[in-house]
């Protein structure tokens, strides 16, 4: 399933499509008048809405120099791509990669794709942000965690267990159609079939970044203070969405 370019930029601009403009900063329309064809998406709330558990400055340095740095550096490398593969397909067929720049399509793609998945799976507290899973995800999370809390529990451990810097996940494993917490170092995510273990590959619902550049800022050492003020600011109606 290949995407042609123009269809990537659709994807990107659909993901952006909701956004307000965080001030200061790289904006989509400006991304996209740099070579290459992945854009970086507009925030979809702006940088101080995810106060008090996100700071504005980490927001702003996470998004516009972090994020922005992926997007900067996979285009650079996907010149020595053949096509217009999207992200999936390329964590699909990561050994395929032209061996010179496979390290950096893997960490700068999944720089990418990680932190797009990232804003969208937050909004602020007072908006869609915290609560608590609803209909069809509520149930699946009872279902194959037995409450909300075991999987919360699961989630906050394995997201405090990273050794350095990586993800936690929740994803419908893709060997049997649970759901599964899992963990990924550095940008890996559960979509990169050579990297994970098959009983770590699936479709990722909802992810936490747990690198210090998202939280050291505010919280320095204490990332499970990060951890425990994040649920406040889970979108679950995105979560849902996810499940399909
Ligand atoms: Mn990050």
């Amino acid at each position: 399933m290949n995407m042609t370019r123009r269809d990537a930029l659709k994807h990107t601009a659909l993901l952006g499509a909701a956004a307000a403009v965080a001030p200061g900063l790289l904006t989509r329309a400006e991304t996209a008048s740099l070579p290459g064809a992945f854009t970086l998406p507009d925030l979809p709330y702006a940088t101080n809405a995810l106060e008090p558990a996100i700071d504005t400055k980490t927001m702003q340095i996470h998004y516009g120099k972090h994020h922005a740095g992926y997007v900067r550096k996979l285009n650079a490398a996907m010149k020595s791509v053949s096509g217009t593969p999207s992200l999936e397909d390329l964590f699909k067929k990561l050994d395929e990669v032209p061996a010179p720049v496979q390290t950096s399509v893997r960490n700068n793609g999944g720089g990418v794709y990680n932190h797009n998945l990232f804003w969208e799976s937050m909004a602020p507290a007072n908006k869609e942000g915290g609560g608590l899973p609803q209909g069809a995800l509520a149930a699946k999370i009872n279902q194959d965690f037995g409450s909300l809390s075991a999987f919360q529990e699961a989630f906050s451990k394995s997201a405090g267990s990273v050794f350095g810097s990586g993800w936690a996940w929740l994803i419908v494993r893709e060997s049997d159609g649970k759901l599964v917490v899992t963990s990924t170092s550095n940008q890996d995510n559960p979509l990169m079939t050579s990297v994970v273990k098959e009983e770590h590959l699936g479709k990722p619902l909802l992810g936490l970044d747990v690198w210090e550049h998202a939280y050291y800022l505010h919280y320095q050492n204490r990332r499970s203070d990060y951890i425990s003020n994040w649920w406040k600011i889970v979108n679950w109606n995105e979560v849902e969405r996810r499940l399909g």
